[in-house]
C-alpha cells in the first residue's frame, strides 16, 4: 500500500523484530570483535518485548503512537549504548508525525531526519566515527532527496534502506572514535559497525512492509 499509516507502523516493527531474531548471531558476532558481543542479544531482547507489547496493548492510533510505545519499550529492556540511542531516535521519530493519521513522502523523510538528529543529539557521534550515525545520515539525505525529487512514501523508504546499508558496508575500514569499539583503536578498522549494521536492517524492514 502506498499510504503509510498505523497498520503499516506495525508491521514494520514486526517485520523489524523478525529480521533482528533472524540476524541475532550475526550482530552479536559483529559486537564479538569489537564490542562486547551483546548487540543482536540486546536488540532481540527488545524487540521481543515490543512485539509482546503489540499484542498485550490495545491497537495504537496513529504511526506516532505505535513509534512511541517501541521507544519506551527500547529503554526500558534494551540496556547498553544502543537503549537510549534506539529509544531517543523513535521518540525524536514519533514526535516528528504528530496526531497525523498518514505519513506522507515528506513526513517519512522528516521521521528519518528526526531519528537521526536524535540519536547524534544523545551520543554526540559525527559521521565517520563508525557509528550507526553512519548509516542514519546517508539515510535521511538519501530520504530528502527521493522526498524533493517527488518519490513515494515507499520510495522514501526504499532510498533510506539502500543508504543505511551501503553506509553499514563503509563502516568497515574505519577506526572507531564513539562507544565501547573505540577503546580498540586501530584495531577496530576491518569490521563493520554493529550499531549500523542494525540500522540498515531496521530501516529495510521499514522500507519492505511499505511496498507490500
Ligand atoms: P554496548 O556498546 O553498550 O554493548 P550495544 O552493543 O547494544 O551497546 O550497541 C553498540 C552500538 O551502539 C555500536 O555499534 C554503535 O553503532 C552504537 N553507538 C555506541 N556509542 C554511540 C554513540 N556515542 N553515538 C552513536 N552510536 C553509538
Ligand atoms: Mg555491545
Ligand atoms: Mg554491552
Amino acid at each position: 500500500a502506498d499510504a503509510l499509516d498505523t497498520e503499516w507502523a506495525v508491521r514494520w516493527m514486526r517485520e523489524t523484530a523478525r529480521v533482528v531474531a533472524e540476524n541475532r548471531v550475526l550482530l552479536i558476532n559483529l559486537d564479538r570483535v569489537i564490542g562486547d558481543a551483546d548487540h543482536g542479544e540486546n536488540l532481540d531482547r527488545g524487540f521481543t518485548a515490543v512485539v509482546a507489547k503489540l499484542d498485550s496493548s490495545e491497537a495504537p492510533e496513529t504511526p506516532a503512537a505505535v513509534l512511541k510505545l517501541v521507544a519506551m519499550t527500547l529503554m526500558s529492556t534494551v540496556g547498553g549504548a544502543a537503549g537510549p540511542l534506539y529509544g531517543t531516535a523513535f521518540l525524536r521519530a514519533a514526535t516528528s508525525l504528530g496526531d497525523a493519521a498518514e505519513i506522507d513522502p515528506n513526513a517519512a523523510a522528516a521521521m528519518i531526519r528526526a531519528a537521526r538528529d536524535g540519536i547524534v543529539a544523545r551520543g554526540k557521534a559525527e559521521i565517520g566515527d563508525k557509528t550507526m550515525v553512519d548509516a542514519w545520515t546517508p539515510a535521511t539525505e538519501s530520504a530528502e532527496t527521493a522526498a524533493q525529487a517527488g518519490a513515494t512514501a515507499p520510495e522514501v523508504l526504499t532510498a533510506a534502506a539502500n543508504a543505511a546499508h551501503a553506509g553499514a558496508g563503509a563502516t568497515e575500514p574505519l577506526i572507531a572514535r564513539k562507544g565501547r569499539a573505540s577503546y580498540l583503536g586501530e584495531r577496530s578498522a576491518g569490521h563493520q559497525d554493529p550499531g549500523a549494521v542494525s540500522t540498515a536492517f531496521i530501516l529495510q524492514a521499514a522500507a519492505e512492509t511499505a511496498r507490500e
